[in-house]
């Protein structure tokens, strides 16, 4: 299903698949006269059965004991897992992330679900003595309903896997929404599911805009919680929506993620960090180091090596052997890319390398990664890009670091290189984000252990590891005594 001929995607609602709404197209961005997939938008009506069917199917899969809930995530791991040469040869042409980036992607999305299998097995709960005589107290986790599952297209199988595996793991029926660019990786994602032994319509997946069918899964009386991963301007649509009618929500959304270098810092460590936490995977990332805050002391010997390292990365085809680099998901975010640069250049920000438009064998939305000298007010230092693209900032010591990594909006991750321990453990417990990283890159998680940020990047509780079941299930507390 992955070589170079347009798949048909469809909807996939209450067990069967549908063709149904007006025709789109999506397009290779590393060729764009390759048409990836042919689908259909939903409208609202189209979510409306996608719902209701999720909402038949909830006694069922609520029902389900912790075995059957095992087996159908446990089947859907090892498939994805066997898959991932070819799954990932999709994601990366649809998507556009080089090859070895795409297949551990879909790794990690395999892992996702098996360790979910194994959560199902270990649903937790409390038994307390109650503060009166003969009555028992116990304390046990419910699910929520129907959840809506809203997702972005920079990780078309991780963080669908993220989402929907502890929904199915704690007994939630499931509609999902793709990002708009990559409907054909969520109907793979979606046809392994729908032979692994769920009940027809436990599971569903809209292919459809986000104005339209993101937002009718919003507004839906019978979605009881939505989980929203995606950018803060739409993550207040969200808000917004789901806060008028009561429904549980949780939002990850951007990042403007720091990387502080400090003087006694391993350059060579700090460099790679940089590197890899900036520009792979096309910045397209919401942990991307996109201020590079850097001790006064080590700023021109770190700027010299990043720029000779920058200036060797080859950047191509998504599928090309060789590729580091791959193109900019689409038109729409490349030329916002460029547009930023532009106003980065008359705000009087230097760019040090990149930034242009770039040619490769074929017809994409290339572009090299820019490194730009800013200043802390500069709206390029301040606002998520979501591309190639990193200011440095200089900066004198670790108190001016440490204050400029916490001077934004948004807290997703923050990280440091350092020799010193002291420094290290004072920027774990005093940067105000979600996740700290000492001598790592910013990107590059665990899928073990809970991910999520603070202040403007996420609201609610955090998603991953065992502390997804927050989101997923009802808190009941059962009083009882026995006669
Ligand atoms: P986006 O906000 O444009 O879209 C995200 C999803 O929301 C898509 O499925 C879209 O169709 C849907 N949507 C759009 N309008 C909607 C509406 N009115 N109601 C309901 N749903 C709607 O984001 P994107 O361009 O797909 O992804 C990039 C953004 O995602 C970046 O800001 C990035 O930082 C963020 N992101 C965050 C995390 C995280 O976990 N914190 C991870 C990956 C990406």
């Amino acid at each position: 299903m992955t070589g170079t001929q347009t798949l048909a995607v469809r909807h996939f609602i209450g067990g069967e698949w549908s063709s149904e709404g007006s025709a789109a197209q999506r397009e290779n961005p590393s060729d764009t006269r390759d048409i990836v997939t042919e689908f259909h938008l939903a409208d609202r009506a189209t979510v409306d059965r996608a719902v209701q069917a999720a909402a038949a199917a909830q006694g069922a899969w609520s029902a389900s004991t912790p075995q059957q809930r095992f087996d159908v995530l446990d089947r859907i791991g090892s498939e994805i897992l066997a898959r991932r040469e070819e799954l990932g040869h999709l994601l990366a042409r649809e998507e556009g992330k080089v090859a070895p980036e795409a297949i551990g992607e879909v790794a990690r999305a395999g892992q996702i679900f098996k360790f979910f299998a194994g959560e199902a097995l270990r649903i937790p709960g409390e038994t307390l003595a109650s503060v009166r005589p003969g009555v028992q107290v116990d304390i046990t986790r419910e699910p929520v309903g129907v959840v809506g599952l809203i997702t972005p297209w920079n990780f078309p199988f991780a963080i669908p896997a993220w989402k929907i595996a502890p929904a199915l793991a704690y007994g939630n029926s499931v509609v999902f929404k793709p990002g708009d660019p990559v409907p054909a990786c969520g109907a793979a994602l979606a046809e392994i599911i729908s032979r692994a032994g769920l009940p027809a319509g436990a599971f569903n997946c809209v292919i459809g805009r986000g104005d339209v069918a993101g937002q009718a899964l919003v507004d839906h009386p019978l979605v009881d919680a939505v989980s929203f991963t995606g950018s803060q301007a739409t993550g207040a649509k969200v808000l917004h929506g789901t806060a008028a009618r009561g429904a549980r929500v949780q939002l990850e959304m951007g990042g403007k993620n720091a990387l502080v270098v400090l003087a006694d810092a391993d350059l060579d460590v700090a460099v790679d960090c940089a590197l890899q936490g900036a520009f792979y995977s096309t910045g397209q990332r919401c942990t991307a180091s996109s201020r590079l805050i850097v001790a006064s002391a080590v700023h021109d010997a770190f700027v010299e090596r990043l720029l000779a390292r920058l200036a060797a990365l080859r950047i191509g085809a998504a599928l090309d052997a060789g590729t580091d680099i791959g193109p900019v998901v689409d038109q729409r975010q490349f030329d916002s890319n460029l547009g930023h640069l532009a106003h980065a250049r008359e705000e009087g920000v230097t760019t040090l390398q990149g930034g242009e438009r770039c040619e490769a064998a074929t017809p994409g939305w290339y572009m090299r990664p820019a490194l730009l000298a800013a200043q802390p007010h500069h709206r390029i230092a301040q606002v998520e890009v979501f591309g190639p693209v990193a200011c440095v900032l200089r900066v004198d010591d670790y108190e001016q670091a440490l204050a400029l990594t916490n001077d934004s909006p948004y807290g997703l991750c923050a990280g440091i290189c350092t020799t010193s321990l002291a420094h290290a453990t004072h920027f774990r417990r005093h940067a105000r984000v979600g996740m700290t990283m000492v001598n790592l890159p910013t990107a590059g998680v665990d899928f073990h252990v809970p991910f999520g940020g603070r202040k403007g990047s996420s609201y609610g509780p955090r998603e991953q590891g065992r502390y997804a079941v927050e989101f997923y299930t009802a808190v009941k507390t059962g009083y009882m005594r026995a006669l």
